[in-house]
């Protein structure tokens, strides 16, 4: 194990999408869009921003051009949201997304009760959606929802996915984000799925979409990362994945993911405080703590003030990608300690 890890991989934050459509309090387009901004300022490259889907489905994402208006300038950065149809596809053409994304599932049942449609039918009326981004020059995503378990059907066939994976990229689709819906996957059948995936589509193909509903999330990442997966999907703070919201996602967090990736001497570009702040800012908006373990040890760090030019992160165990990766070459992972300052803060975790 650990004998190929990369030296980067590529964070994908569904937060202002996947996260704040699963939240019970929705959140204005100012508010949205100074949480884009904040999730760009920590390093973040790859940031879905809202959806096109019908407000009647999705009323927490009804603002979306208002939301495409204010995405900030930010060269490198590129903005994706969702699309159910072609109808979704033309008010997603008027704006300057650069990345658009359809969805279904790998399973008859939850793919009729989320989308009213069958599997073969969805393939079908995507068919246009794809043809028309790809004629603007825009880049298309898809999402295969209970690539791992259907909350209807039990455990899905991993040959049903491959096929799919297969329609998909055959439809021209350029990324396939493998979602385990329900987070009931674990490590060993996220390997041996994502091997096989890379082996007959490529790296490029792929991106792994976790959920931690039974805490198996980041294990399952490693799982994946082994198997050569380079794009993984999180939201900031774990945001969707609140309990006391009916359909709960349980949203891998993307500090939680940053952390451990930086741990492993894997870089991904994100400053873990930024990132963490731009969580920390909607709790009061959202009413609730985040889910994210990393946002909330961090917390008490990340919101006291500079003292006499001390950073304030300190002593807060906020692992360095570089440092934990030996530069003799073998990609191994130096067996160095992180130095805890002498004023790190205790309180809270007693
Ligand atoms: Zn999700």
């Amino acid at each position: 194990m650990f004998e190929s890890l990369p030296e980067e991989v590529t964070v994908y934050e569904v937060g202002p999408r996947d996260g704040l459509q699963n939240e019970t309090v929705p959140l204005g387009a100012t508010d949205k869009i100074a949480f884009i901004q904040a999730l760009v300022e920590a390093g973040v490259k790859r940031i879905e921003a809202t959806s096109f889907v019908h407000p009647k489905w999705i009323p927490q994402l009804a603002d979306a051009e208002k939301v495409c208006a204010g995405l900030p300038e930010a060269p490198g950065v590129r903005f994706s949201a969702l699309v159910p149809n072609v109808k979704g596809l033309e008010r997603a053409l008027k704006t300057r997304i650069h990345e658009v994304a359809i969805f279904l599932s790998a399973s008859e049942s939850h793919n009729k009760r989320n989308i009213h449609r069958t599997v073969a039918e969805s393939l079908a009326d995507y068919r246009d959606v794809v043809t028309q981004a790809r004629a603007a020059g825009r880049g298309v995503r898809g999402y295969v929802s209970t690539v791992f378990g259907c909350p209807y059907e039990g455990a899905v066939d991993p040959r049903a996915v491959v096929r799919l994976v297969g329609e998909l990229k055959a439809l021209g689709v350029d990324e396939v984000s493998l979602g385990d819906t329900i987070g009931v996957a674990t490590p060993a059948e996220v390997y041996t799925l994502s091997k096989q995936l890379v082996r007959d589509f490529g790296a490029k193909s792929l991106a792994l979409h976790l959920h931690n509903t039974r805490g198996t999330a980041l294990a399952n990442v490693v799982a994946g990362l082994e198997a050569g997966i380079r794009v993984f999907d999180s939201t900031a703070g774990g945001l969707g994945g609140c309990p006391y919201a009916p359909g709960a996602s349980g949203n891998l967090a993307s500090e939680d993911l940053v952390y451990m990736l930086h741990g492993m001497g894997i870089r991904t570009g994100i400053d873990l405080v930024k990132l963490t702040r731009a969580s920390k800012a909607l709790e009061p908006l959202l009413g609730h703590a985040l889910e994210s373990n990393v946002v909330r040890s961090l917390s008490m760090h990340v919101s006291r003030p500079a003292e006499d030019g001390q950073d304030p992160a300190q002593g807060s165990f906020i692992p360095d990608p570089d440092s934990r990766r030996q530069k003799s070459g073998a990609d191994v992972i130096a067996l160095e300690k992180p130095q805890a300052s002498k004023n790190i803060v205790t309180t809270f975790n007693q």
